[in-house]
């Protein structure tokens, strides 16, 4: 401190300075050996922080709004892994070799999902069921898959007009809506949703999914599981126009088809709650499609044996997420030619499956990962 010898000790956090003595650490003898005094807010009078014994320990205020900025800068994403060695000296070609290989391997992986998938439910639930989990993203993949499996595509088509009202019962989403603290128009809207799920609500009472597995809170309000449901019934009713769109095997149509899909309500709102927004929002946006391309479509057209490789090589990666970040710091670490490597959507899954094949598997530290070796031979 101030340029003097290391000091060995405790350090007390505390979000308000006086805390130190709210909550009693004054005339406690444990924290007398206490070193340093953080905290985020001072109090108005000034305050001192002293141990039982009288002592006098030093304090530093932190200011928030700068800590993302001083983390970002200090804090490594990931510490970079061994085989950053043998990768930095591999040319360029080389490594889109492995980066291909492995992102084959993980399109083949997913193909063989589907296909017992397939093999178990049939073509076109098995394709429902997928599109369902990727429509619930990452934090609410289960209760989607769960909802698609207990209201089945075939049986949301046989009542086409009530889809939308079972899907949001089964969701939990109409368990008794207060109607009157919604605005006319969304009033209507849950009214005419509640009044369709009621004569299915006794037969399917047992099958909604529970409260506590929904993720409401996590997500960007685009996101919202009440839109993403909203979809989801939209896709349902306009299924022969999906299935049209991928026989044609055109990436670009099927893209088209899920940009452009409509709901009146949805497209303008966040939840049941939220204020409209004034301009129009696509229920199903640019990244969503991508992703749903890239792990529901792709592998499905696999499964039906077409060599579908060129066109998902070339599929631009629209967004990254933590884990390819994460995956590109470890092996590539500030190598200049690692943002070449997650551009494309066929590159950035070759990263998450060598992530989850050698980093997740390694307790070594890199020690015992073969994938260095592995890198200096290919
Ligand atoms: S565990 Fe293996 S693949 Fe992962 S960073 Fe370490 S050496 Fe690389």
């Amino acid at each position: 401190m101030n340029g003097g010898q290391p000091i060995r000790g405790s350090i007390e956090i505390d979000l308000v300075d006086r805390n130190w003595d709210l909550h009693g650490h004054a005339t406690n003898p444990a924290f007398e050996e206490t070193v340093l005094h953080v905290f985020v807010d001072k109090s108005e009078r000034e305050f001192f922080t002293r141990t039982k014994s009288h002592r006098n320990v030093p304090q530093i205020r932190i200011d928030p709004a700068i800590l993302p900025e001083a983390f970002s800068a200090n804090i490594p994403l990931a510490r970079p892994g061994r085989c950053q060695a043998p990768l930095k000296d591999l040319p360029e070609e080389r490594i889109r070799s492995v980066l291909e290989a492995a992102a084959r391997f993980r399109l083949e992986k997913k193909a063989a999902r589907i296909r017992a998938k397939i093999e178990n439910h049939g073509r076109d639930a098995a394709l429902f069921q997928e599109i369902a989990a990727a429509l619930g993203y990452k934090e609410n993949k289960l209760p989607f898959t769960l909802i698609a499996q207990r209201a089945p595509l075939k049986s949301l088509r046989d009542s086409l007009d009530d889809a939308e009202a079972i899907l949001f019962g089964l969701a939990g989403f109409l368990e008794a809506p207060d109607l009157a603290v919604y605005k006319k128009r969304v009033r209507n809207y849950v009214r005419e949703l509640w009044d369709r799920w009621w004569p299915h609500r006794d037969e399917m009472q047992r099958l909604i999914v529970p409260a506590k597995i929904w993720k409401l809170t996590s997500t960007r309000p685009a996101n919202h599981p009440h839109r993403r449901l909203a979809a989801l019934a939209i896709i349902a009713r306009e299924w022969p126009g999906l299935r049209r769109s991928l026989n044609k095997r055109s990436p670009k149509t099927v893209e088209n088809f899920l940009e452009t899909l409509h709901h009146p309500f949805w497209e303008l709102r966040y939840t049941f709650a939220a204020v409209p927004s004034k301009e129009p929002m696509a229920l199903i946006g640019q990244s969503r499609a991508a992703e749903i391309l890239a792990n529901v479509i792709f592998p499905f057209w696999r499964t039906e044996d077409h060599d579908v490789w060129p066109d998902y090589a070339k599929l631009p990666a629209r967004l990254t997420n933590r884990r390819v970040e994460v995956a590109a710091t470890r092996l590539f670490g500030d190598d200049p030619r690692r943002r070449n490597f997650i551009r494309t959507i066929a590159h950035q899954q070759a990263l998450l499956q060598i992530y989850e094949d050698f980093c997740l598997q390694d307790d070594s530290d890199c020690a015992q990962c073969p994938f260095p070796e592995q890198m200096k031979k290919w």
